[in-house]
């Protein structure tokens, strides 16, 4: 009777400790490849809006942006992750075994909550919205900008996450330093309290480096600092230098299975 009872134990045990080293290796991927995203605009671009259409992608086109990304995360190809949560891998080391996409949508434009919110609610995709604080506090009557109550609604939907795009969106090479510590800093603590939330990000506004800037990021406690341009990115080169992390800009017309596919 002992010796059954052995018996079953020592198999229990093996079992526990198969099931988690499978757990394990599939859950914690060796590198992990990572493509961040960026929009500007949802919206259908007319000779009235100010900014070039390359950056207005129409909402019917980026429902089918969407609507593939969802196919592919049932197929489980790819993880859809937050920036918040790419920080939770980086800092455990465990990464979901799968290609992780990120989608990003700059400057905090109405659009992104009269078209992409509920496009992205559709099909429960995660995004970040870069802020430019000082929109904030706009009164304007025809704010272009998204308002803290829009953001706090979505905010609350687990969909969206917001990050630090500066305070004013000022060329950083045309500021003196204490300036683009202001930029930098004050961005983030602004929308920390204005939201009763930690910002990881600070998203560059245009694409321009200056060489102080990883100071600035250590001193404000950004985890991230994403740019506008593109190169291959994983978890390794996200380990050797995540003050540089690089997304690719989505263009209307763009081959989108092309440009998801990693
Ligand atoms: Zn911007």
């Amino acid at each position: 009777m002992n010796k059954k009872i052995i018996v079953i134990l020592l198999f229990f045990f093996l079992f526990v400790y198969l099931w988690f080293s499978f757990a394990k290796v599939n859950f914690c991927a060796k590198n992990s490849e990572i493509k961040i995203y960026m929009y500007h605009h949802i919206d259908t671009w007319s000779v009235d809006k100010t900014w070039s259409n390359r950056y207005f992608i129409s909402p019917s086109e980026f429902d089918q942006h969407m609507q593939y990304i969802k196919s592919l995360v049932l197929k489980k190809i790819i993880y859809v992750a937050s920036l918040s949560e790419l920080e939770k891998f980086q800092i455990k080391w465990c990464f979901p075994n799968a290609k992780i996409a990120i989608f990003t949508v700059d400057d905090g434009w109405k659009d992104a909550y009269k078209f992409l919110y509920p496009i992205i609610q559709k099909y429960w995709i995660k995004f970040d919205y870069s802020i430019i604080s000082k929109t904030l506090n706009n009164t304007w009557s025809n704010n272009p900008y998204l308002t803290k109550q829009e953001i706090k609604e979505m905010m609350k939907s687990w969909l969206v996450e917001i990050q630090s795009h500066s305070v004013n969106h000022y060329k950083f090479e045309d500021c003196d330093i204490d300036q683009v510590q202001y930029e930098v800093c004050e961005s983030k603590k602004i929308l920390e309290e204005t939201f009763d939330i930690k910002i990881n990000s600070f998203i560059y506004p245009y694409w321009h480096f200056i060489k102080d800037d990883f100071r600035f990021l250590k001193r404000c406690w950004y985890y991230y600092w994403a740019s506008t341009t593109w190169k291959p990115m994983n978890k390794k080169i996200l380990e050797k230098n995540r003050y540089q992390i690089f997304r690719i800009e989505v263009d209307p017309g763009v081959n989108y299975k092309k440009l998801f596919s990693f």
